[in-house]
């Protein structure tokens, strides 16, 4: 089946002219019959007329039905919306909610070393293993299940020292130990089970291959998940390269099986900055190798790209980005006029936030507690701070144990939320005394500050699971008359000269990013969405997308969800006629207007 074929197909469901829910009179948010605002990303003036929504013009699509089309829901066509940008603007600053701006939570850009480039300057062993500052952050900080179970440290010799081949014969790739290849396929197994979109969309494609011809060239988190990912696009036609986003999550055994499996891996848990770099040019720059499409996560791969091989952007089709930091580098480059191809913004689909936020913090909170301290929650006092969506997954896990959780707010709405929820709302200095864990999630910075470490009582467990670092103020916890202490990885006991000590987890990184996993279903939705995203792209029509960035309509994001279902052998019910007619729906979607907060 042609790729035409396939993207008809695919583009089946029309969005045009579909009737939008009208917002209550008052709303701030003032919908055009385009239905342009995310409820939570209401644009905020950053000074450019970019930060204005548009949303594209809808292309009449084949009613045929589709190649990757569920029943009863219908892959979605394939116009997206474009989004006002994330709240931050420049880097140095970012938007409040109310309009003011303020300093920036510390989000790095990424630093070209330029003079990194001269890969035979080797560096040392010492070197190659010493991380640099100058890494990214979203090299060493974004979401993964980096739970490696093979143990790196065995075997000094650096995998660019190591000629390695696989069963067939291949070399072309670099990881650890090509021998692990068959226990990362046990792990690949079990991320499957926990992936049943991918595993469906494998089905379903059943030998038409959407993305025949596409060569896609990847920078993210190389796990299990990851792998289910690589080769549910390889199954729809796609070649791949892949490098890793991050330095420390790669899963050696994994990288490895994908290796064995034929796939073009660069990676390995424990990078230097040196390798981190090396393994994304060897992806990209290979004679004979074009890529036509870039799978990002933090935006390095993408500006390695533009850095170093501009041209190779006229043929690339498009841009699928997952993170906050690639997705603003992305809004960056399209104001100032320099994104040259179409790029979609996964992150902030709607099925993404929701799980990754709520549904993924409230799993691990206690998981990453558990796993660094090995602590009871029943009857424990426990403080959070923010209650929004992480902020409420995390204090449902911990009621749900037997805590007795206070929350903090700025926000009223939030906070009689929480108090709807039967939560106490507290200031934190009325409770800072008692409690036994004290836990961030506000994507703010300084909420827990000296004053409030000083008043803490002996042992108590203080840690962040909103934006990285800047939460808590650990650097005043760096004065000479306090003792650190290392007393496990991850765990700090911090002790005051009266001999109190404080429980710092991950030095105030994030909890569960740094101390546990994240579950895998939760992935499997993010990783379908890329897969959708690409295939979107890769398919769509000359002129159909402009070189901007655009979010996946809520009809995909309805997909997504749809492809998850099953898992649960949840029955979705269906509009009848009348019923459509009477909401003003389409039968096959979208049901929710984008302003819609679910
Ligand atoms: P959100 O905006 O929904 O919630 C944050 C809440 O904190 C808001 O209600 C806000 O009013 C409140 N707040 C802000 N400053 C405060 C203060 N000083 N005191 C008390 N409350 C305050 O955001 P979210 O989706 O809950 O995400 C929060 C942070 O968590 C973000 O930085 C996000 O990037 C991060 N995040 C972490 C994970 C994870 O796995 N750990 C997952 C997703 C997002």
């Amino acid at each position: 089946m042609s790729v035409q074929v396939v993207t008809a197909k695919m583009a089946e469901v029309e969005v045009k002219d579909e009737p939008n829910k009208e917002l209550p009179a008052g709303s701030p948010v003032t919908p055009s019959s385009d239905d342009k605002t995310l409820a939570k990303n209401v644009p905020h003036d950053v000074g450019s007329s970019a930060t204005t929504p548009t949303i594209e013009p809808s292309v009449k699509a084949d009613p045929s039905p589709g190649l990757l089309t569920p029943n009863p829901v219908k892959m979605p066509q394939s116009s997206a919306m474009k989004r006002p940008e994330p709240q931050q603007n420049g880097g140095d600053a970012f938007v409040n909610r109310d309009g003011t701006v303020a300093e920036a939570p510390r989000m790095k850009k990424i630093q070209f070393a330029d003079q990194k480039q001269e890969f035979n300057k080797r560096p040392t062993k010492i070197g190659r293993r010493s991380l640099s500052r100058s890494i990214s952050q979203s090299s060493t900080d974004s979401y993964s299940s980096a739970a490696s179970y093979t143990d790196s440290s065995d075997d000094e010799t650096s995998p660019r020292d190591k000629q390695q081949k696989n069963t067939k014969g291949n070399g072309d790739f670099c990881i650890k130990n090509i021998k692990q290849a068959d226990f990362g396929r046990r792990e690949i197994e079990i991320a499957e089970q926990e992936m049943p979109a991918l595993m469906a969309l494998r089905k379903r494609a059943q030998g038409e291959k959407p993305l025949a011809g596409a060569k896609v060239v990847g920078c993210t988190h190389i796990t299990a998940q990851t792998a289910v990912l690589m080769e549910t696009l390889a199954a729809l036609g796609a070649q791949c390269r892949w490098a890793a986003c991050n330095i420390y999550s790669t899963q050696n055994e994994v990288a490895a099986a994908l290796a064995e499996g034929g796939f073009s891996v660069f990676a390995w848990k424990g990078e230097s900055e040196d390798d981190f770099w090396w393994c994304i040019d060897r992806c990209v720059n290979l004679e004979g190798w074009q890529p036509n499409m870039i799978l990002d996560d933090g935006g390095d791969l993408t500006h390695w790209i533009y850095k170093k091989y501009p041209n190779m952007f006229k043929k690339i089709k498009g841009i699928v980005e997952e993170s906050v930091t690639g997705v603003h580098r992305l809004y960056q480059l399209s104001k100032a006029g320099k994104l040259c191809v179409p790029a979609m913004n996964v992150n902030d689909s709607v099925t993404k936030q929701k799980f990754d936020n709520l549904y993924c913090c409230r799993e691990s909170i206690l998981d990453g507690l558990k796993r660094t301290t090995d602590v009871m929650f029943g009857g424990k006092q426990v403080i959070v701070c923010g209650y929004g969506e992480v902020g409420k997954g995390c204090c449902a896990a911990l009621k749900a144990m037997g805590s007795i959780v206070y929350v903090t707010e700025i926000d009223p709405i939030c906070a009689l939320q929480a108090c709807m929820d039967g939560f106490r709302l507290v200031k934190l200095n009325e409770v800072i005394r008692q409690v036994d864990i004290v836990i961030t999630c506000t994507g703010n910075k300084n909420v827990v500050v000296r004053e409030y470490l000083d008043r803490m009582k002996n042992g108590c467990i203080v840690c962040n699971m909103g934006h990285s670092n800047t939460e808590i103020d650990v650097a005043s916890l760096r004065t000479p008359e306090l003792t650190w202490e290392r007393v496990r990885s991850q765990v700090d006991h911090v002790i005051w000269p009266d001999g109190k000590r404080i429980v710092l987890l991950a030095e105030g990184r994030l909890l569960n990013l740094s101390c546990s996993t994240v579950p895998t279903f939760v992935l499997s939705i993010t990783a379908t969405t890329q897969a959708l995203a690409l295939i979107e792209l890769y398919n769509a029509p000359e002129g159909r997308y402009k070189q901007d960035v655009y979010l996946l309509p809520k009809k995909m994001d309805e997909y997504v969800a749809s492809l998850h279902l099953p898992t649960f052998d949840a029955h979705l019910t269906e509009l009848s006629d009348e019923q459509a007619k009477y909401l003003g729906l389409n039968k096959n979607g979208p049901f929710k207007p984008n302003y819609y907060r679910y």
